[in-house]
């Protein structure tokens, strides 16, 4: 039921993992991220036995800004994958939840000064490097710190994929990466092999989010090689690393097809085996950053309803205690999810549109939502929120960033507090004095 077999009905009540979504509703509060964690480490042991074991000389890392929180990065680590980060803030949640150095990877499309300056000092393991003006930037940095830093560089692909176009980065024309369509990638490649402290291991891409279609990868598994076999043409240097990125896609509604994970690496492994073969090199290591799909089933909301109003005629809302502070996607990218009443998941069903509480006409939860004879006070459940959601999370009208607790065969302990209204104002410096 609802992309997770932790998430069970029994006396027409929602369970996640054998606890009653209405007590952890009771118990913490609402709204609530709760995680059904056996969900989340079966599926990092299904990459570490689907992926990392089965084919050697490869790498994972949790793309962490899918949920950024440290009980996360300890099971990810656990599992034998690694953390990638795109800001200072993000190693700085990975270092304090105790995540090697080594296995951190630095990302993004405009990495400040400092913050590269910060990823050098922690001596992370690679930094992804996505501009002209980074290489620069990086070998300065690396040279006052008198290290040498391993790197890849990011490339389009011109593979395209994603659900949306606001999670598309694959094509010509995105902020991410060197071009492919001229020759600006080629003169990266040149110009980190003249440096003298940064060490290039070789490509990196990443062509979407939400990717359903496992075809898509394996296009991107051979362009990716393509390049690997230009680059040796043109330049002489023979890429020891591609990682093909993340964007594996998962089932938010009923009508979703999951990717198959283990299935779509199998083909992407072969097809990367019988192009290493065909130029003639060694099988590059292969890395892959999967993010959403490590994390957002495993993930449900709790909400309390409360306003509900029709409007004769056109539709009847169901307002929710949180919304777009708590869950952005659908206000960002149309997103679309899975909602069903917990204290009551059956009954006679009524369209609803559930929106949120913040005062903006675009706070929307779940459009054209069936739900179960719905009342006030009753508890919504919105499935498939583990990724992209807590991460996204705002103080917008100053709502608290709600808990995230773990549950696990029937226990469940909290893993993130939920904000107080202290937490709101450490940072506001004009009301010191009202506080002193
Ligand atoms: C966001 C991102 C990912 C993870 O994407 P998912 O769709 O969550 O798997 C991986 N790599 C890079 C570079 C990213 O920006």
């Amino acid at each position: 039921m609802y992309g997770s077999s932790y998430l069970t009905e029994q006396d027409n009540t929602l369970q996640i993992d054998g606890v009653e979504a209405t007590d952890l509703a009771a118990q913490y509060g609402t709204p609530l991220y709760v995680m059904a964690e056996r969900e989340l480490t079966d599926r990092l042991a299904t990459v570490r036995d689907g992926f990392l074991t089965k084919y050697p000389n490869t790498y994972a890392s949790f793309a962490s800004k899918a949920l950024t929180i440290g009980a996360v990065y300890q099971q990810v680590v656990r599992h034998g994958l690694g953390i990638d980060v795109v800001t200072g803030g993000e190693l700085y949640i990975a270092r304090q939840a105790g995540v090697p150095a080594e296995r951190i990877y630095f990302h993004g499309s405009n990495k400040s000064t400092q913050d590269l300056r910060y990823a050098v000092e922690e001596g992370v393991g690679k930094i992804v490097i996505d501009h002209y003006g980074e290489i620069a930037q990086l070998e300065q940095i690396a040279a006052d710190a008198c290290q040498t830093v391993n790197v890849l560089i990011r490339i389009v692909p011109q593979v395209i994929g994603g659900a949306h176009t606001k999670i598309q980065t694959g094509g010509v024309d995105t902020k991410f990466g060197f071009s492919t369509h001229d020759d600006s990638y080629l003169e990266a490649v040149r110009a980190i092999l003249a440096s003298e402290h940064l060490v290039l291991l070789g490509i990196h891409c990443h062509v979407g989010s939400q990717i359903q279609d496992r075809t898509l990868f394996e296009r991107t598994a051979r362009t990716m090689m393509g390049f690997v076999e230009t680059i040796r043409q043109e330049t002489e240097f023979t890429a020891s690393e591609v990682n093909v990125g993340g964007g594996f896609g998962i089932a938010y509604t009923k009508d979703d097809v999951p990717l198959d994970f283990e299935q779509t690496m199998e083909h992407v492994m072969t097809i990367i085996e019988e192009e290493s073969t065909r130029l003639g090199i060694e099988r590059p290591r292969i890395g892959i950053e999967p993010g959403r799909w490590v994390v957002a089933n495993a993930g449900t909301t709790l909400y309390t309803v409360g306003a509900i109003k029709e409007v004769q005629g056109v539709r009847t809302y169901l307002s929710v205690d949180g919304g777009m502070a708590d869950n952005i996607r659908p206000a960002l990218y149309g997103a679309v999810y899975e909602t069903v009443i917990a204290n009551r998941v059956t009954g006679t069903l009524r369209e609803v549109t559930v929106v949120g509480a913040a005062c903006e006409s675009g706070d929307l939860v779940a459009e054209k939502a069936q739900v179960a004879e719905p009342a006030s006070g009753d508890t919504l459940a919105v499935f498939g929120t583990g990724a992209y959601n807590f991460s996204m999370a705002s103080n917008y009208n100053q709502f608290l960033r709600p808990a995230v607790v773990f549950v696990n065969q029937g226990e469940a302990r909290e893993v993130v507090r939920r904000q107080t209204y202290a937490d709101l104002v450490t940072c506001d410096l004009g009301l010191e004095n009202v506080r002193s």
